[in-house]
Order: structure tokens, then C-alpha cells, then sequence
């Protein structure tokens, strides 16, 4: 209200400016410059008088328009430029239907995380970087969740860093716990004789379990139609130029990745064989069109390729999907989340690739990105304007999982395509850098 009555604020100008014209009939400097003024300061006072009316008059019109400072010292260089074409820049309009970030959005969309609290230091240098490469034009909401109360520390050390909406959840029993027909004794001894990463935690097969099942029913993401997971300690480093939200909903696209590697294959022992038996009672679940090449390896075994899920973006639909209800209940009665350390990152990757078309998983290849201890640098980022990746830490992208992933969707998606042959090297192993 008070941003639309700022135009009252210029009833005093035209008054101002017709001073000027009564000049002659009355004593204008004398009404401008006391008396006592030297005669010097005087004629310098009179002399800038235009320039500083020009300069309020500006400063009002720039105020009603709503520009910033930095609009403003933007449009004075751009004129400042002798050969610089008039209206080369995108006009208000068009960076608002760019970057909507007030208005409707045109898609439901928001950042979401599960998070402890002793994670608020890690969760609000990801929130940084989001804002700063992406976020602060897009102002897409972030919901954080959490087995425990948010402590209000970490609610205020989050919502200082953004200026979108922010809201806090807890989960309830089932989806954070263990269900009753996992025989406590069986995964105690799981526990003690483990060898892998977490292979002794409780918590992290709570987590992945939660992230595999449950995370896309959560009340708070009840209206969205796609979700951009994030986690602690991430970096981005690209400016994100387009929204990913919408390049996904308008190419049809349900799951969106960036890195992708092979898994401790003790975590996952029984995957693979227990997925198989859930196709084989429903055969009709696996689109046509799979990726299914790309999860195994030339002898036909499963290969424990996944996209790393701590950065994904995707279609809820595919969650919410009967299919991928079926497949999850399917896995959780098999016990492994508990009895080996069956990661949401393989559930998630194995449902897109069986369930979806090939043409609807898409890899960011142009998202800068890190998560402890790999990153991966867009092709040619170090020379690309608005990415600043190191290409010694990037992962290399003739990895085995990449490779795989982008001959197994051509093979799919052209029907001319044949078996390829592999000129060059392809590596199984991905650089684990600092
Ligand atoms: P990693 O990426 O596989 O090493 O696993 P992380 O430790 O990063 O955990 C993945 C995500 O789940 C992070 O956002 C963590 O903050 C979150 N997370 C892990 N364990 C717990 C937990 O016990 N409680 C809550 N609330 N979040 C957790
Ligand atoms: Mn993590």
C-alpha cells in the first residue's frame, strides 16, 4: 500500500520546477542562499542548483519505479557507453517472467533436506551457495526435516540466509524407525560384523530408509509437484542461469542428476536379486523403454551403479507412482535397509531406470557441483564465465557409471544404435578428492 501511494512523494516537484519562471518577479537567491553567504559560495551554490533539482527529481523517479542501486548504476553505464545499442537489456517484465521471483511460479517446487541439528554449520554454507548461485533470483521455498525438534538456533541460523519461505517438519514413527518384522537380533549381528561405511549405525539405515519411502510423503510436500533435495556441506559452482524446475516440467522429465558411481557392493548384496523378484511378479511395472542395460555389466550382473542422491531433482509423481510404492513396500518387507545397508541412492536409481523411459532421466551436465569428497566440474567450466570448478577435482567423466548411463539411453532412445565398442579407457574408479 504504502510502495503504491509513493507517487504523492513527486507532488512537490512541479512547484519546484516552475520556480525558476517566477525568478524575475521575486529575489531567488536571496530565497535559495541567505544573505550572509559569501558572494563566492553563492554563485557555486547557484551554479549546481540545476544539477542537485535533476538529482532529487531522479532519485524520486527511480524510487517510484522501484529500481535498486544496482539497476540503477547499471542503466548509467550501459548509456554511458558511446556505441552501446539503446534497450539492449531485458526489459522489468522480462526478468520478472524469467525469474519470477514474486509471482506465481510455474512450478510447485522447493529445496528440501533432511537434517540434524549439529549439521546447521554444513546446512548454512549449502544455503549460501544455493542463494548465491541460484536461489536469491528464484526464490524457490526450503523445507527442512528432522527425526528431533529443530532447535531454534538452527530455524534462525537457516531463515537469516534467505529471503524465501522456510518451514520446519518432524517425522512421525513410521517413517523414522524399524519395522516390527525386522528381527532385532539378526540385525545386531549385521551390526557388530559389518565392514563398510556406517555398517555399524542405526541412524544411517533410518535415514536412507526415510529417504527411500517416505521423504516425498511428508505433509509439508504435499503440494509440490517436484523437489530439489540438499544436504549439508554441498557446493555449487555455477551460476544456475535457467530453472531446472521448469526445464524439467516442460521437457517431460522425472529425475534429474549430476554425479553418478558404482556402490560398496556388500551394501547392497541382495538388491539386485530381491528387485528381481518383485519384477517378476509384476512384469508390467517396467516401461518399455528402460535403462536396465545400464545396471549391469557385460556378463549381466547387477553393477551397483546409482546417482548420488544427495543432489537429485525430481518429478514427485514418480514417488507418489503406484509402481514405486509397490517396489519400496516390496524392498522394506525384504528387511535390507536393516540386514545389509540398502542406501536410497540404488532405490531410488534402479526404480528410475526400470520404471521410467530413458528419455525421462536427465543428467545436469552443466551443474557445477560438490559433496564431500567428489565434484564435478560442467565440461570446459574452468574457462566457462560463470562456473569457478577446479577440473582436478572434477570426477572423470569417462567413469564407468557415465559412460554406461550415456551409451545404455542412446542404445534405448535410438533404434538404429548398436553395442558399442570401446576405443579409449573406462574407468571403474571416480577420484575421491578433499
Ligand atoms: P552421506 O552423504 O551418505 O555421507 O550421509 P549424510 O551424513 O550426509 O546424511 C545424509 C543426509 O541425511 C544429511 O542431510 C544428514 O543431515 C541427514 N541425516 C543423516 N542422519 C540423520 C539423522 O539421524 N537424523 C536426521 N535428522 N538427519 C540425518
Ligand atoms: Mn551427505
Amino acid at each position: 500500500m504504502l510502495a503504491q501511494m509513493r507517487w504523492l512523494l513527486l507532488l512537490p516537484v512541479p512547484p519546484l520546477l516552475l520556480l525558476p519562471l517566477a525568478c524575475p518577479a521575486v529575489n531567488c537567491p536571496a530565497m535559495f542562499v541567505p544573505r550572509t553567504t559569501s558572494s563566492r559560495y553563492r554563485r557555486a551554490i547557484l551554479k549546481y542548483l540545476p544539477t542537485l533539482v535533476i538529482g532529487i527529481l531522479a532519485g524520486y523517479i527511480a524510487g517510484t519505479r522501484n529500481l535498486t542501486l544496482q539497476e540503477i548504476s547499471q542503466i548509467k553505464y550501459e548509456l554511458s557507453q558511446p556505441d552501446a545499442p539503446a534497450c539492449d537489456h531485458a526489459s522489468e517484465q522480462e526478468i520478472l517472467d524469467q525469474y519470477h521471483p514474486h509471482g506465481q511460479k510455474p512450478v510447485k517446487a522447493a529445496l528440501v533436506a533432511l537434517v540434524r541439528n549439529t549439521d546447521l554449520l554444513g546446512m548454512r554454507q549449502t544455503i549460501r551457495q544455493i542463494e548465491d548461485r541460484f536461489n536469491s533470483r528464484f526464490n524457490y521455498p526450503y523445507i527442512f526435516l528432522n527425526d528431533v525438534p529443530f532447535t531454534e538456533e538452527f530455524k534462525a541460523g537457516v531463515r537469516i540466509l534467505t529471503s524465501a519461505n522456510v518451514s520446519f517438519g518432524e517425522l512421525d514413527s513410521e517413517s523414522w524407525g524399524m519395522p516390527e518384522w525386522i528381527d532385532r537380533e539378526r540385525f545386531e549381528v549385521v551390526k557388530r560384523t559389518a565392514r563398510y561405511p556406517h555398517g555399524g549405525s542405526d541412524s544411517y539405515r533410518k535415514m536412507c530408509r526415510f529417504q527411500s519411502g517416505f521423504i516425498h510423503k511428508h505433509p509439508l510436500l504435499a503440494d509440490l509437484e517436484f523437489y530439489w533435495r540438499i544436504e549439508p556441506d554441498v557446493e555449487f559452482f555455477c551460476d544456475q542461469e535457467y530453472d531446472p524446475f521448469v526445464y524439467m516440467k516442460e521437457n517431460g522429465l522425472k529425475y534429474g542428476w549430476v554425479i553418478g558411481m558404482t556402490e560398496f557392493m556388500d551394501t547392497v548384496a541382495t538388491l539386485w536379486n530381491t528387485t528381481m523378484g518383485f519384477i517378476a511378479e509384476h512384469p508390467g511395472m517396467v516401461s518399455p523403454a528402460n535403462l536396465k542395460r545400464w545396471l549391469l555389466d557385460d556378463a549381466g550382473n547387477y553393477n551397483g551403479c546409482h546417482f548420488w542422491t544427495n543432489f537429485e531433482i525430481v518429478d514427485l509423481s514418480f514417488y507418489r507412482s503406484p509402481e514405486y510404492e509397490a517396489y519400496f513396500q516390496h524392498l522394506d518387507r525384504a528387511g535390507g535397509f536393516f540386514y545389509e545397508r540398502w542406501g536410497d541412492a540404488p532405490v531410488h536409481s534402479i526404480a528410475a531406470a526400470l520404471f521410467l523411459n530413458a528419455s525421462q532421466t536427465h543428467w545436469f551436465e552443466d551443474i557445477g557441483y560438490f559433496h564431500p569428497a567428489v565434484a564435478k566440474c560442467p565440461s570446459g567450466s574452468n574457462i566457462r564465465s560463470k562456473c569457478v570448478c577446479d577440473p582436478q577435482r572434477s570426477f572423470v567423466e569417462k567413469s564407468y557409471c557415465i559412460v554406461r548411463y550415456k551409451e545404455s539411453k542412446q542404445m534405448v532412445l535410438d533404434p538404429e544404435a548398436t553395442e558399442p565398442v570401446h576405443t579409449g579407457p573406462v574407468y571403474m574408479a571416480v577420484p575421491v578428492v578433499g
